[in-house]
C-alpha cells in the first residue's frame, strides 16, 4: 500500500515527482489530479441458466486536452474505480509521451469471463456499450482491447455502436478485426513497442540483447508476442510464468511448443519442455530483462530485492509500486515505465483509428515502420530528459507527457 492507499494514489505519487521537478503552477496540478469523468453503469445480462445477474461496469475519461479519450476495456473480477481511473490516468501519460493526439480513459466491468458463455460475454458487452453510448465515439472516447478483452469483443462493440447510430462506425474502438476495420500489426504492436524497448533499453546500457536472458509474467497479448518478438533478436526466453503456474529451462523455452501448450491447456503451467516455476520464483531468477505484462502492483517492496534483473521492461500497466520502483532505482536497476514500455498499443491504436476514417489502409510493413519510428522517438525524449535531469526513466516520462499536456492546457485556457 502506498500512503494514499490506492492505484489511483500511487499514480498521484509518481505525477508529482514530475510536476515539481516542472514547477508546475497549482491550477494545472489540480486539473490534472482530477479525473474529467466517471461513469459507473449497471447492465442486466440474462445468464444461460435464465437468471438475471446485473454486473457494474465503468468507463473513466481522465483528460480530454489533447483529443478523444483513449484506452482499452478490461474484464475482471477485481475491477474496481479506483483501478480504472489509475488506468486512465496512464492513457492520459501513455498517449502524451507517445506523442499522439489522444487524451486519456479507461474502461472496466467486473465480470469473470472465464466463467461465462461466448453469448453471454457477447450481451453483457453489448449491454455495457448501450450503457455508455452517449459518452463513446469517434471523436468523443475511443475504446480498444485490455485484459481479457480481444478482436471479438471490439467487433461486438462497433457493431453495437453502428446499430445506434445508424451506420457503420469502424472509427468508434481500435483493436477490431482486420476483416472490419482493424489494422494490420495492431494485435502485436503491444509486444513489439516492448521488445523494441528492449532492444533500446541494452543499447543505452551498452550489452547485447541477443544470447541475454529473459524472464515474463503474464502470457496473454502482451506477454506472448513480447516472448516472440525479443527471442527473434537472439535473446534466451528462460522462464514464462501466468496465473495459474509457470516454466523454467536455463536453456531457454521452445516458444513454438509452449504457443502449442498453451492454445489446448489455456495456461502455460504444465508444459513439458522445462521444469514447473511460481511468480515468486520469475522475479528472483538470475536474468538480463524482466518483462512484467500481466497485472498492477507485481513488483513490490517484499520483492524488489531479490529481483536480479539489469532491465524491466514495464509490459503491464502499473506493475512495480512506487516503492518497490524507488529501491529498484537505487539499486541501478533500468526500469522502461509502462507509459512508455507498453505504448506500441495505443500507437498502433491511432494508426487504426486514422485509417478508418480515412478509409485507406495501410500494410504491415508499413504499420510496423511508423511504430518502430513512434517508439524510436518516444524512447528517446524519454530518455534524453531522464539524462538531462538526472532522474529515472519512470520520472523522465512523466516530465514529458505532464509538460506535453500542461503546454495545451495553458494554451486552450479556461473556459467558465
Ligand atoms: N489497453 C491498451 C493499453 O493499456 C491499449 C489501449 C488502446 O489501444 O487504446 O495501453
Amino acid at each position: 500500500m502506498t500512503p494514499y492507499g490506492s492505484i489511483f494514489g500511487e499514480m498521484l505519487e509518481e505525477f508529482e515527482l514530475a510536476a515539481r521537478i516542472l514547477n508546475l503552477e497549482r491550477g494545472i496540478w489540480n486539473i490534472l489530479t482530477h479525473p474529467k469523468r466517471q461513469i459507473i453503469v449497471s447492465c442486466p445480462v440474462q445468464m444461460d441458466s435464465g437468471e438475471i445477474e446485473v454486473f457494474t461496469g465503468y468507463r473513466v475519461q481522465y483528460n480530454i486536452t489533447l483529443g478523444p479519450a483513449k484506452g482499452g476495456i478490461r474484464y475482471h473480477p477485481g475491477v474496481t474505480l479506483d483501478e480504472v481511473t489509475a488506468l486512465a490516468a496512464w492513457m492520459t501519460w501513455k498517449c502524451a509521451v507517445a506523442h499522439i493526439p489522444f487524451g486519456g480513459g479507461k474502461g472496466g466491468v467486473v465480470c469473470d469471463p472465464s466463467k461465462m458463455s461466448r453469448r453471454e460475454l457477447e450481451a453483457l458487452t453489448r449491454r455495457y456499450i448501450a450503457e455508455i453510448i452517449d459518452a463513446i465515439g469517434p471523436e468523443k472516447d475511443v475504446p480498444a482491447p485490455d485484459v481479457n478483452t480481444n478482436e471479438q469483443v471490439m467487433a461486438w462493440i462497433m457493431d453495437t455502436y453502428s446499430m445506434h447510430v445508424g451506420h457503420t462506425t469502424t472509427s468508434v474502438v481500435t483493436g477490431k478485426p482486420v476483416e472490419l476495420g482493424g489494422s494490420h500489426g495492431r494485435r502485436e504492436a503491444t509486444g513489439r513497442g516492448v521488445t523494441i524497448a528492449a532492444r533500446e533499453s541494452a543499447r543505452h546500457l551498452g550489452f547485447d540483447i541477443s544470447g541475454s536472458r529473459v524472464a515474463i509474467q503474464g502470457f496473454g497479448n502482451v506477454g506472448s508476442v513480447s516472448a516472440e518478438l525479443i527471442a527473434a533478436l537472439g535473446a534466451k526466453i528462460v522462464a514464462v510464468t501466468d496465473w495459474q503456474g509457470g516454466v523454467y529451462n536455463a536453456a531457454g523455452l521452445d516458444l513454438t511448443k509452449l504457443a502449442a501448450h498453451v492454445a489446448n491447456q489455456k495456461t502455460v503451467a504444465g508444459f513439458a519442455g522445462g521444469e514447473p516455476l511460481t511468480n515468486a520464483e520469475l522475479f528472483a531468477l538470475d536474468v538480463d530483462l524482466l518483462v512484467p505484462a500481466a497485472l498492477e502492483n507485481q513488483i513490490t517492496i517484499e520483492n524488489a530485492p531479490g529481483i536480479r534483473a539489469k532491465v524491466v521492461i514495464e509490459g503491464a500497466n502499473g506493475p512495480t509500486t512506487p516503492e518497490a520502483h524507488r529501491h529498484l532505482h537505487t539499486r541501478g536497476v533500468f526500469v522502461v515505465p509502462d507509459i512508455l514500455a507498453n505504448s506500441g498499443g495505443v500507437t498502433a491504436s491511432y494508426f487504426e483509428w486514422v485509417q478508418d476514417r480515412y478509409g485507406y489502409f495501410w500494410t504491415e510493413k508499413e504499420v510496423n515502420e511508423r511504430l518502430e519510428a513512434k517508439m524510436h522517438e518516444a524512447f528517446g525524449a524519454v530518455l534524453q530528459t531522464s539524462l538531462k535531469y538526472h532522474v529515472d526513466m519512470r520520472t523522465a516520462a512523466y516530465i514529458v507527457a505532464v509538460g506535453r499536456v500542461a503546454t495545451v492546457t495553458r494554451l486552450r485556457g479556461m473556459y467558465a
